[in-house]
């Protein structure tokens, strides 16, 4: 028997709970919704475009939007939440906004003016999570988001004082949670071994094809949440990094991910969304389209049978789609 729930958090309704948490409980108490929404990309969204899509999103019940200063549209998202905020259909307190900062800016000193860069495009006075994009690597410092690498950079930015800077930013008040992108389980250890303040999250490129398993164990073992991007294997990546003519290169299309999906009468997208939620992990798609928005909201009313699940952690691993 069907029943109507709707979730006092994310705002969402779908016919029946299915025994997923649509809420995650970071290790430092906050609630971060598991399903939100990505916004990167201006090829495949558009600035232009970008905030009717986040504002369809809010309307379709998202409450978690995911951006980054390298995305170069915190301004747009800003623009949509306000206008949400202004219409009275969303509070400040319901969402639960993301940014991160980039590695322009990883010298410890650099870091709260990303913040404050990124506080003002938003249009927002506090931040709900603050991640650490990327580890600190061979990239210039400096105004230019991307770049040209000429030669080889070396960096001795330790991403240890990085870490004490973002936990100076938590006191600050103007993020509430701090974590990492992108980070191995090698570095996750560094970092627990000196923090006062773990990481409440490491966002990362999970889907069946790339599963990390070892790294999802590990951040379990250790309560950091993680969050999976790219779960559709970023099909507007041009050039993917590591497909070649031998590999899978449509996720959506894939035939044992179409067969699981006709299986349950559901949709690839919905099966490869509730493939992460299942599993406890954040998921944040991205669209432009209302109609995806909306499908990829109806992924807790079903459960993927554990021989369906194991289907999908069997298939080829490490494939990686997005470019960071
Ligand atoms: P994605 O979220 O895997 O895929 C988005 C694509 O899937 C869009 O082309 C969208 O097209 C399509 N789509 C969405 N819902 C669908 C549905 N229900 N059915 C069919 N197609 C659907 O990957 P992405 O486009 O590469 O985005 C990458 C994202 O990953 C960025 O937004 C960024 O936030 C994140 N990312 C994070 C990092 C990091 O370091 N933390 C690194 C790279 C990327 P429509 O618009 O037509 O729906």
């Amino acid at each position: 028997m069907s029943s109507q729930y709707k979730c006092h958090l994310c705002q969402m309704t779908c016919a029946e709970e299915s025994q997923v948490a649509r809420i995650i409980e970071l290790n430092d108490g906050s609630k971060m919704p598991v399903l939100g929404l990505e916004t990167w990309k201006p090829s495949h969204l558009p600035h232009t475009s970008l905030q009717g899509a986040v504002e369809a999103a809010i309307a379709a019940g998202y409450r978690h939007i995911d951006t980054a200063f390298c995305y170069c549209n915190e301004v747009e998202i800003g623009k949509a939440l306000r206008s949400k905020i202004q219409q009275g259909i969303i509070r400040r307190q319901d969402m639960f906004i993301v940014s991160k900062l980039w590695c322009t800016h990883h010298k410890p000193e650099d870091i709260p003016l990303c913040l404050n860069k990124s506080l003002t495009n938003l249009q927002l006075d506090y931040l709900d999570l603050y991640l650490i994009h990327i580890p600190p690597g061979p990239k210039k410092m400096g105004e230019e988001h991307f770049p040209r690498m000429d030669g080889h950079i070396e960096t001795d930015i330790d991403y240890g004082d990085m870490w004490t800077e973002m936990e100076a930013l938590q006191t600050s008040g103007k993020v509430r949670s701090i974590g990492v992108s992108n980070f191995s389980i090698v570095q996750l250890e560094r970092l627990l071994a000196f923090c006062k303040v773990p990481p409440v999250v490491n966002q990362v490129e999970l889907k069946p094809h790339l599963a990390q398993s070892g790294l999802i164990e590990f951040c379990k073992s250790r309560k950091i949440a993680m969050t999976a991007h790219s779960p559709f294997d970023s099909p507007t990546s041009s050039p993917p990094l590591s497909r070649d003519d031998t590999d899978p290169h449509e996720l959506l299309d894939h035939q044992v991910i179409a067969d699981i999906a006709r299986k349950y009468k559901r949709s690839p997208a919905q099966v490869l969304l509730r493939y992460h939620v299942q599993q406890g992990i954040a998921v944040i798609p991205k669209s432009g389209k209302s109609h995806h928005l909306l499908e990829n909201t109806k992924i807790f009313d079903f459960s993927l049978h554990e021989e369906d699940m194991k289907a999908l952690r069997q298939l080829k691993q490490g494939f990686r789609g997005a470019q960071t």
